[in-house]
């Protein structure tokens, strides 16, 4: 088996690792209707939340 010759620094993983964290996603798609809408809110466009109306949008 391959081994590393030296012990990896704690600066060369952190350099490593500076590309890894997950960016935190500012809108996510409406599972009702399509549209985009913030995580965690009432969809502005169709008023449902967690797969249900909540607020009737009047049309
Ligand atoms: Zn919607």
């Amino acid at each position: 088996m391959a081994v590393p010759k030296r012990k990896t620094s704690p600066s060369k993983r952190g350099m490593r690792r500076s590309h890894d964290a997950l960016s935190v996603e500012a809108f996510q798609e409406c599972s009702n209707c399509g549209e985009l809408k913030r995580p965690h809110h009432l969809c502005a466009a169709c008023g449902h939340y967690n797969g249900r109306e909540v607020v009737a949008v009047g049309v």
